[in-house]
């Protein structure tokens, strides 16, 4: 019976990754309110840069990408069973490096057991790490930052 049971399951699972995961990887890469070299999925609140500049950031965007992914990008990826560096290729065509910022890395370390695969994830060496200079861990106003200088 648990054998029964496992089937179905997997496939629906299967099938909430892909539509799930490529609408977020999509959203990213059609959805960029800034962006320049560096990418990053934001928050949906975060007021939109004037939208003339749209194209004109996208022209300057070209591979290898650098992703700024946030806590809750990795969580994600890790529910959908992405790989992160492997999904991003798939969605980008393209060479990506996921950029992890010091204060996501302090984010999930605070966010303890439950997301030390998290944790783990993002402390893979194929990944850049940016240092912050900035006080405390608050990640959203940090990436938004980053986004908007360059
Ligand atoms: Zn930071």
């Amino acid at each position: 019976m648990g054998r029964a049971r496992k089937g179905p399951k997997f496939a629906v699972m299967k099938k909430v990754v892909t539509s799930k995961a490529i609408k977020s990887y999509k959203e990213e890469v059609l959805n960029p309110n800034k962006k320049d070299l560096t990418k990053e999925k934001l928050p949906r609140n975060v007021p939109n840069v004037s939208s003339a500049l749209f194209f004109k950031y996208n022209t300057a965007l070209g591979p290898p990408y650098r992703v700024l992914v946030d806590t809750n990008f990795i969580n994600f990826s890790i529910q959908n069973k992405l790989d992160l560096e492997k999904a991003m290729m798939d969605c980008l065509y393209a060479k990506c490096t996921p950029c992890i910022t010091d204060c996501v890395m302090a984010e999930l370390e605070k966010l303890g057991q439950k997301y030390r695969v998290a944790l783990r994830i993002a402390k893979d060496p194929r990944f850049e790490r940016l240092p912050c200079t900035h006080k405390g861990t608050y990640a959203d106003d940090c990436l938004v930052e980053r986004v908007t200088q360059s």
